[in-house]
């Protein structure tokens, strides 16, 4: 057993929440513009790193709240506990990450 720090709440026992999932999946636009294929892909397909994984989770047994956590799969450290309008930690990113991160928040702006 470990605590979460719910950005919310605080420290609390990782009993009070549930992992559901992968976090910075981006709905497509238009999703009649897609084919079966890429549609296939947005709804299951998610990647299994071994090793830090950026995941969405509730607080489900407190403030019901939805956050983000960079956490390795590995070890289960969490590296860190960020709210889901946040990017991703800087500090986490390697060179080529925090350029791709950069190109997806710019084209949210746009959109
Ligand atoms: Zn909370």
């Amino acid at each position: 057993m470990y605590e979460i720090d719910c950005p919310w709440c605080g420290l609390r026992d990782e009993s009070e929440f549930h992992c559901t999932g992968e976090a910075h999946i981006i709905r497509p636009e238009d999703p009649y513009a897609l084919d079966d294929a890429q549609w296939t892909d947005y709804l299951h397909h998610r990647s299994n790193p071994k090793g830090l994984h950026f995941e969405q989770w509730q607080h489900s047994s407190g403030c019901r709240k939805w956050f983000n956590v960079a956490r390795d799969t590995v070890t289960y450290e969490i590296k860190a506990v960020y709210k889901v309008d946040e990017p991703k930690p800087a500090f986490l990113l390697t060179d080529d990450q925090s350029a791709n991160q950069a190109t997806v928040e710019s084209s949210e702006v746009k959109a």
